[in-house]
């Protein structure tokens, strides 16, 4: 995990309480919720690419949803019990930022929704 003291990471209050404390942003209030382009999103802590725009769906839950990280090496995965039953938590495999949660219940081929707080990513639209 990244030493932020003093706010040497660069990151917002909103960020650090993400990444580094487990916190949700709320529901439709990233940008990125919207976000259509084709790119690549990238940790907001550290910037190792996480998820891409080709797996990105809307799944009308307020916020950025995948049905895949961009590899299966990009995250890892705990189980919280923060609202009182078990729930994956993941979050970036390099420095360990909190991403959000993934649930069983996203579209094809894989079943699973990455609900991820937008403020946790980084976009960079793909340059044509
Ligand atoms: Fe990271």
């Amino acid at each position: 995990m990244n030493d932020c003291s003093g706010g040497k990471c660069g990151l917002t209050d909103e960020q650090r309480r993400i990444l580094h404390e487990k916190g949700t942003e709320r529901a439709f209030t990233s940008p990125l919720n919207d976000e259509k382009r084709q790119g690549v999103f990238h940790c907001a802590g550290c910037g190792e690419k996480l998820f891409s725009s080709e797996h990105k769906y809307d799944s009308g839950s307020g916020w950025p949803s995948f049905y895949a990280p961009i590899n299966d090496d990009a995250l890892g995965e705990d189980t919280d019990y923060d609202i009182g039953y078990a729930r994956t938590e993941i979050h970036c495999a390099k420095c360990g930022g909190h991403m959000g949660h993934v649930f069983p219940d996203g579209p094809k081929p894989t079943g699973l929704r990455y609900c991820i707080n937008g403020a946790a990513l980084n976009f960079a639209p793909k340059e044509n």
